[in-house]
This record gives structure tokens, sequence and C-alpha cells, in this order.
């Protein structure tokens, strides 16, 4: 085995601290990288809180991972030790059903695995990105391009892909409306793909500080949702929204500022149901819709098109011990955009 050191939570809710583990060797197929930098998700705070399922303690999140190759397995193809390298939300499918032969493993139908908080086909649970090294076979592992800065790249691994995979499959460019609800690490990913395919953008936020920021990062326009008289003034307009808010929020609301035909689509996940009127949705032809990260070969495709369009995330870097203020004030909506981990202070 191999010793790995990483930033753990002993229990749920309970605060993270230091905690020395192993990888496994490295197999045929395996590459190992060392991690520089690692970025926070809001899905690490609940899955630490175990706000979605019960979690696999101690648990070491993370899967927004860069840095570079170390060592190959005997049958690697693609990748040599000294390369940069990241992994995002999975590290493995079954790779025989339907989604996971159309490159889908995000929605592998036998359940694929997590990245951490999850269990590896041999039944052991798997750690992520906030620690020193990783092991994982190489058709989970992305290439990194050296044009970008390392660290700005870490988010794109999980937010990048989130924003990035749905906007393509409802081939959303030229000629749309589309509004992006929450200017976050997500949101704020969205932004900018939305601006690189050529959609009118316009971010949608209670915060009216955020506008100087959103146009700043592309946005076309702006709208305070809590202000009726710029609510009313989109209604039925927009021909997308892409939804990245985790917290509670009114759908019905958002419907109604979508055009006939119009398609609101959640990547976040709150923790409770949000009720849906069908009247919201019939008045108007509208499409409530969800999408989930990326598969592997899409999310190489999104790296690649940020190395040749100089798309990166907006970070504040972090120490690991300041962690637990990082998720305070990732909770109060306190971050531009994305927390990332430097690795070398663990
Ligand atoms: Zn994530
Ligand atoms: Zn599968």
């Amino acid at each position: 085995m191999i010793a790995a050191k990483g930033y753990a939570a002993p229990a749920p809710k309970e605060k993270l601290g230091h905690w020395d583990f192993e990888r496994r060797e490295v197999g045929p197929h395996d590459v190992q990288f060392d991690i520089h930098y690692c970025g926070v998700c809001h899905s690490d705070l609940h899955q630490v809180n175990n706000d979605w399922f019960p979690g696999i303690f101690p648990m070491v999140p993370g899967h927004e991972i860069v840095g570079k190759v170390v060592a190959v397995g005997s049958e690697v193809k693609n990748f040599k030790v000294g390369d940069l390298a990241g992994v995002g939300c999975l590290v493995d499918s079954c790779r025989t059903c339907e989604n996971c032969k159309k490159d889908l493993e995000q929605y592998c139908l036998n359940g694929n695995v997590g990245t951490y908080n999850s269990k590896d086909k041999q039944g052991n649970p798997t750690y992520g990105g906030y620690s020193n090294t990783i092991v994982v076979d190489e058709a989970f592992v992305l290439h990194v391009s050296d044009k970008l800065p390392l660290a700005a790249v870490a988010p794109l691994l999980c937010a990048g892909i989130t924003t990035y995979s749905p906007l393509r499959h409802w081939k959303v460019g030229k000629g749309h409306k589309l509004a992006v609800l929450g200017l976050g690490g997500l949101g704020h990913m969205a932004v900018k793909f939305g601006v690189a395919f050529g959609a009118e953008v316009t971010v949608l936020s209670t915060s009216p500080r955020k506008e100087e920021d959103a146009k700043k990062l592309g946005a076309h326009k702006f709208v305070v949702t809590t202000d009726k008289e710029q609510v009313a003034a989109v209604k039925g307009y927009f021909d997308f929204i892409l939804d990245t808010v985790s917290a509670e929020h009114d759908l019905n609301m958002y419907l109604g500022m979508l055009a006939t035909d119009g398609t609101h689509i959640c990547v976040g996940a709150p923790s409770e149901p949000s009720p849906v009127r069908a009247f919201s949705l019939l008045g108007g032809r509208k499409s409530l819709a969800g999408s989930g990260i990326g598969g592997i070969a899409e999310t190489q495709e999104m790296l690649d098109f940020c190395a040749e369009n100089n798309i990166v995330s907006e970070i504040e870097m972090i120490d690991i011990k300041d962690i637990q203020t990082a998720y305070d004030r990732m909770l109060k909506g306190d971050v531009r955009y994305r927390f990332v981990i430097d690795i070398a202070t663990l």
C-alpha cells in the first residue's frame, strides 16, 4: 500500500483534521499523481454533514483534483511520469451498461464509483482530493493543459463540467437567451461558458452587489430576483435557465421567466424537495430538467475547450487548516468564486 496523508472529517458534521491513510498500490492500469490543488465544492460540505445520504467516515472530501503524475502501471498508455493530470467526481463505473457505453459514466446504471464517500469495486472506501496523492484507473484520469494556471483549472473538474455539459446537451448558443440562476462556483462558470458559446447571458441573483462581478465575467444583463419590477420585466423571456442554486428556492417563480418551450435545468441540489405547480409548466409547454456532472470524454472535451479559449475558474487559494472557515464563508455565499486548497499546506 502507499502511505498517504489527508484532511478528513472523523464523523458526520465534525471538524476536519489531519488523517494518515493508505492508497492502493499502482495496478497495471493505474495512474498515481501527487495532488497540487483541490477545489472546494458545495457538495463536500453536504457530504461531511450527511445531508444527502449516510456517509462513510472518516471522510476525505474533494473531487476537483489536479496534480502531476508520479507513477504509472505497466499497461497505462495515455499518461507518463511528469504529465499534469486531473480527476473529477468519478473514479470508476461498470463500463458495460448502456449509459457507460455512451460515455455517460455519470449515469452508470450499476452505480459508478465516486471519488470520495463511495466504495470501489473491491468494496474499499474511496478518499478524495484533500490529500497529497491519489491512485486512479487511467480511464478516469484527465489530461490537463500546461497553458492554464493549474490551481484555477481544479474547479473545472466539477463546477466546470457540471455547467458545460447541460449547455452542450441543449445546444445553447447564438440566438438563445440564457439565464444563470445563482452566481457562485457553478454560476460563474456557467456565465463564462454561456458567453463563449454565443448566448445572451443574464445573471439572476438575490444580491444586487453581484452585478458588477457578473458583468466583469461577461454577463450581458443582471436581474435582482427580490425586485418585483425587475422580475416582471423578464416574464416569459428566457429560452433556458441554468439553475445552480443548492439552497431552497421557488421554482415556480423562475418557470414564469421562461419563454414558450423554454427549459429550466437544475444542476444544484437543495437538500429538500421543491414543489412545482403543473400550471407553471403547461402554460407555455415548458420543461423542467436536470443534469449531473458529465462523462469522462466530455470532461476532457471541456478541459480542451478551456485551454483553447483561455477559460479558468476565479479562485481564492486557501491553506488546508482554513477549510472550516472556507465552509462557513461558502454557506454565506462569501467566495469569489471557488476556494482552492493549496495541498502544499497539508
Ligand atoms: Zn462538486
Ligand atoms: Zn455503467
